[in-house]
């Protein structure tokens, strides 16, 4: 059996007896639709079928057990808002705009509501977000061109709204802040619990899900297993990072590693210090991704920086090491200098998938009856109940307002990545770019020429992402 602790600090959550493994798949079976993955993707695309219509058969053939991906693993943050979503939204006009991101802040909500409906415990808070100005001044011009950006597409002080200092202490005191963007548009969860109940729920619901049964290639309309074979109507490699190692579907999305640390249960009394109190998300905004919660169990959780390996390939052990933690927890003091001597109780990782356009992507293969969803760069949580939703109706057959998020596309049309080592290289530039212009910004005492020259560069690699 899977450790639990290894996989992340969730799944080390969840009672042990929840995580034995469900039966594997054995001979042939008929179905309607066959999933690939049970991670959030593959899940809310099999509750969203059942509940339009119940009478389908549908399977989801796990290689490992549910919430295995990324999906057992993430920061926890249900955000309505899509990775690269200004690029993806850039060519519509003003209406059908603001249609679009109405459906995308919803995310949220519709995530709550299921949960409400469906009586799932994982701990959601909708306590919204602190986009963070929290290290050096460059990072309060950029988040206020970032919220000018905001509200040239419509959105007022109820989406996204400034903080001045006094005002962000009320929710979040950090050591040297320059100001925040708040935004209602995100809740927080315990990532585990999610996928491991939606697991539990489709199975109740007449899904059948088989664990340990990794697909080994897709062919034709059947997905084939080492012990049996699936066929169906429909196919949805919902596989995420893991799309390069299965046979019959081009990798259309590359695998990229995300770290996190976990902090022991903090006293009251530092969080009274630190706040956080309905349960906000935040991140320090930088071209380097960082996120953070306070965990129900009052755990300060931070997630930064990551990975990209030669040629894509998955990392399979996810025991940081020292120097890996070290990173983190020097980003976690700088923030929050109230935490030396605190223990850091976990720390782990995950493969997630990114696209090439650097937004999330619906590939629909009508000729192969094959939808594959992901790409989500980091940002899944949300992005793949709405993925689920829009697969489910596209199988339906009725695709109403979820018509309109330009994010479908064909195999002919779905962006491919450059060959290696190109790949490779752009990456690494790009990454140490980034780390440079950190690094540079964030020593009070570098010249201005120099903090203009990193900014630049950053902001130039930057603009390669498109
Ligand atoms: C460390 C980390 C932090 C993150 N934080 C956030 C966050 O705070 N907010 C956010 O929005 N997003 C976050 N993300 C991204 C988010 O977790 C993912 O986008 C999302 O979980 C993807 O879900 P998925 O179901 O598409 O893929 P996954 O959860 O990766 O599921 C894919 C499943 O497919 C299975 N599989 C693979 N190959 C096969 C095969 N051949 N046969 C059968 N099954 C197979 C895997 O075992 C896995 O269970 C984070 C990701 C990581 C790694």
């Amino acid at each position: 059996m899977l450790q639990a602790s290894k996989i992340s600090l969730w799944m080390d959550q969840l009672p042990a007896e929840s995580l034995r493994p469900r039966a594997a798949l054995r001979g042939s079976l008929q179905a309607d639709v066959v999933i690939i993955g049970a991670g959030y993707t593959g899940l809310w695309t099999a509750y969203y079928l059942k509940r339009s219509q119940p009478a389908l058969r549908v399977v989801v053939l796990e290689a490992q057990i549910a919430g295995y991906g990324a999906s057992g693993r993430n920061g926890g943050w249900v955000m309505g808002e899509l990775a690269g979503e200004d690029t993806l939204l850039a060519g519509l006009d003003a209406a059908t705009r603001q249609r679009c991101q109405a459906l995308l802040r919803d995310i949220p909500d519709e995530v709550g509501r299921v949960l409400a409906r469906e009586r799932l415990d994982c701990d959601y808070r909708k306590g919204g977000v602190l986009y963070c100005a929290a290290r050096y001044p460059e990072q309060e011009q950029r988040l206020r061109a970032q919220l000018a950006d905001w509200q040239r597409h419509g959105h007022g002080d109820a989406d996204f709204r400034w903080l001045d200092v006094p005002a962000l202490q009320q929710q979040l005191r950090l050591a040297g802040a320059y100001g925040a963007v708040y935004s209602p548009h995100v809740a927080t969860i315990q990532p585990a619990r999610l996928v491991r109940e939606l697991a539990r729920r489709v199975e109740e619901m007449g899904v059948l899900l088989f664990e340990h049964s990794p697909v080994l290639r897709i062919e034709g309309r059947e997905a084939v297993t080492a012990h049996g074979r699936v066929s169906g109507e429909w196919l949805v490699p919902a596989v995420e990072a893991y799309a390069a190692s299965l046979g019959g579907v081009r990798s259309r999305q590359i695998a990229v590693q995300s770290l996190i640390i976990a902090t022991e249960p903090l006293p009251q009394a530092l969080w009274d210090d630190i706040g956080l109190a309905a349960g906000q998300a935040f991140s320090d905004f930088g071209h380097l991704v960082s996120y953070g919660q306070r965990s129900a169990d009052n755990r300060l959780i931070l997630g930064a920086r990551g990975g990209y390996r030669f040629g894509g390939r998955l990392r399979q052990s996810f025991t940081l090491s020292a120097a890996e933690v070290g990173q983190r927890q020097r980003l976690l003091l700088t923030l929050f200098p109230q935490l030396v001597g605190v223990r850091i109780s976990h720390g782990w990782g995950g493969n997630l998938g990114m696209a090439r356009g650097f937004h999330p992507q619906i590939v629909v293969d009508r000729e192969r009856g094959i939808l594959q969803a992901g790409g989500y760069g980091g940002e899944g949580v949300g992005a793949s109940n709405l993925a689920g939703r829009t697969m489910a109706a596209l199988i339906g057959g009725e695709m109403g307002e979820l018509a309109l998020l330009p994010w479908l596309t064909t195999p002919a049309a779905c962006r491919q990545w450059e060959p290696e080592p190109l790949r490779w290289l752009g990456y690494h530039a790009i990454l140490r770019s980034f780390d440079w212009e950190d690094r540079v910004l964030q020593r009070q005492q570098s010249p201005v020429w120099q903090r203009r020259l990193a900014q630049r560069l950053a902001a130039g690699m930057a603009g390669l992402m498109q």
